[in-house]
């Protein structure tokens, strides 16, 4: 589609983009070394009826490359209906631009005229239904069922599929926006929220703190307040309120855990957003408003270390980001580490290490299967979907080489490091190179941990030998329960299961032998009713174990399970259970077709490459 005044002319002043320096983030086409936005103005309103956002996105520029007269923005799946550019700041004139072909990973990139004092760029819109980024329920598909929902997804690359902007956590901009949604709905975004927004349907943001383009979020419902402290809170509909804040109500002693460990929180406020079941991951960082599932509600605070995670992002990602999603482990390895702190601050060391352990050991699951090249901290993305980068690599590995740095140089030292390295790096985007160059300087000066061990981490696949990882005793007890049943020395009943937590179930299913008997499926389930778990890490595991057993009494209450909750984590395992059953497999298809509705468009894109 191109849209051009004076075509020829045009194409020429844009052909330099093709003969230019590379991209320096594969994943995006933005030219943010020459020009980039450094304050984004949005102005969008939300059309439930049509699943459309329809309105501007306007780009305050800087020029760092005076010679540079074009300004390369990226979108997807956006309709552009004009583009305007200003030189004072007060009259607009209509821009040129080109929207260019269509690359089925990065989509397409806007390229833009400027003139030399070109100050602003307004992009007029319309998002399209195939948003990757936005996900739209109706009244029926929430939890209260009376109004409609949307939230955004941003992250890694899906914030151009809904504005169009130089999307690479490379650049870092502060917004501001005015969002129009219909009366009785409120619209929160990772901004400056107030409790006191008057319900009128014309809401205004500022985040005047500068953040990459994949924390930009915007969610509209049916949501209501409440206040946990003075400065945490929880945006729900009226049906989860109450439980959400009971459940997330040691954020603040979280909170004052990590302002003591990594210095003060940077963002001002800390809320939480719990979103529809549908939302496909656990939590999404949004700063000062991270947004959650609401399947860690469980009565028990047993997977609140999601929150500490999501609450650790507001250090590691959200201060200090990775340039490129191929130092995804600067981001999540980090956050791993600094939960974890979190979780031994707030709820001692045993609890931490379950679930440290219970991470090793998913991280093990994967590396029996994960493609060498890809099990390296180090990745290459190039030329793929960056939300492939996702998984226990980064996420654990990353968190390993921290614990293995930390018992290297003790740990009152290795927080102080961390600390400096956070406010040293505050507000920027940075890749491995530089992490390593501060590591070396600040705490590895006298070479004692040596670079060819970090090296190896950082660039070999697989996992080091020289791995020190704690013990657990409460896992060993389960260990030995569990080998008294099948034994046949002692009936479940005898088991000592009242107190287990959360981690220790998680551990006893995980440990059970993957050839147990139908009556032995039935005794357990008889003794702790796993198949009816509302605790979903629970009820997943159990049903991956019984899945390939052709055990039936799973089948009602997964379905039940497959039709109502969206998160990836959970329903990409189950469904790649089910279609490794032939047995199952039929089913599963009818299922998913029932389902697939309610899914977010990232996990129905995922789970469509499974093609049951
Ligand atoms: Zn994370």
């Amino acid at each position: 589609m191109v849209r051009v005044l004076g075509w020829l002319i045009f194409l020429g002043l844009f052909m330099p983009v093709l003969a230019g320096t590379a991209a320096p983030d594969p994943h995006s086409f933005a030219n943010f070394q020459q020009v980039r936005t450094r304050h984004l103005v949005l102005d969008l309103a939300v059309d439930f009826t049509r699943q459309q956002l329809t309105g501007f996105a306007e780009h305050q520029l800087e020029r760092l490359d005076p010679s540079i007269n074009r300004l390369v923005l990226d979108s997807r799946h956006l309709k552009i209906t004009t583009v305007t550019f200003t030189n004072d700041g007060v009259h607009w004139q209509k821009a040129a631009y080109l929207l260019g072909i269509e690359d089925a990973l990065k989509g397409q990139p806007l390229t833009i005229q400027l003139q030399n004092n070109t100050k602003a760029v307004r992009v007029y819109y319309q998002t399209t239904p195939q948003a990757s980024g936005l996900q739209w329920l109706t009244a029926a598909q929430t939890s209260e069922k009376k109004q409609p929902f949307l939230f955004s997804q941003s992250q890694a690359i899906h914030a151009r599929s809904w504005i169009p902007l130089q999307d690479t956590p490379a650049n870092r901009i502060t917004y501001q926006a005015r969002i129009k949604t219909p009366a009785d709905l409120l619209a929160v975004m990772s901004a400056d929220n107030s409790a006191n927004f008057n319900r009128n349907g014309d809401y205004q943001f500022d985040m005047p703190q500068p953040l990459p383009s994949y924390l930009i979020a915007l969610a509209v419902g049916d949501l209501h307040f409440k206040a946990m402290s003075a400065d945490t809170g929880v945006y729900a509909e009226k049906l989860w309120l109450d439980r959400a804040t009971a459940e997330f109500s040691d954020t603040q002693k979280m909170m004052d855990a990590a302002n003591q460990l990594f210095g003060k929180y940077p963002w001002k406020r800390y809320d939480l957003l719990v979103l529809p079941s549908s939302f496909p991951f656990g939590g999404m960082e949004n700063p000062r408003l991270s947004f959650v599932t609401p399947t860690i509600i469980t009565g028990d605070k047993s997977l609140i270390s999601l929150v500490a995670h999501e609450l650790a992002h507001s250090w590691s990602g959200n201060l200090v980001t990775n340039a490129s999603w191929n130092d995804v482990w600067l981001n999540e390895g980090f956050t791993n580490y600094v939960e974890n702190r979190i979780m031994q601050k707030v709820y001692g060391q045993p609890r931490a290490d379950m679930e440290l352990l219970l991470n090793v050991r998913a991280l093990r699951n994967l590396l029996t299967h994960q493609a060498p090249a890809d099990s390296r901290l180090q990745a290459d993305y190039r030329g793929r979907d960056p939300d492939e980068a996702f998984h226990q690599i980064p996420y654990v590995k990353g968190q390993l080489l921290l614990l293995a740095l930390a018992q290297h140089f003790g740990q009152a030292q290795f927080d102080q490091f961390l600390r400096d390295y956070f406010a040293h790096f505050a507000f920027q985007s940075i890749e491995t190179e530089s992490f390593v160059r501060y590591f070396q300087q600040q705490l590895n000066s006298k070479q004692s941990f040596s670079e060819q061990a970090l090296s190896r981490w950082l660039t070999a696949p697989g996992l080091p030998d020289e791995l020190a990882l704690p013990a657990s005793d409460a896992f060993a007890r389960v260990s030995v329960a569990q080998q008294q049943w099948l034994a046949g020395k002692a009936g479940l009943r005898l088991l000592p299961t009242t107190q287990w937590s959360v981690h220790e179930w998680l551990h006893f299913i995980d440990l059970l032998p993957r050839e147990l008997t139908e009556q032995q499926l039935s005794e357990l389930d008889l003794a702790f009713s796993l198949s009816q778990s509302s605790n979903a890490e629970i009820f997943t595991a159990w049903a991956q174990l019984v899945i390939p057993l052709n055990y039936q009494p799973i089948i009602q209450p997964l379905r039940q399970f497959l039709l109502s909750v969206g998160r990836q984590k959970f329903i990409v395992p189950l469904y790649s259970e089910l279609k490794a059953n032939p047995q199952w497999r039929s089913w599963a298809r009818q299922v998913y077709r029932e389902a697939r509705p309610g899914y977010h468009p990232l996990a129905q894109q995922q789970l469509d490459k499974l093609t049951l």
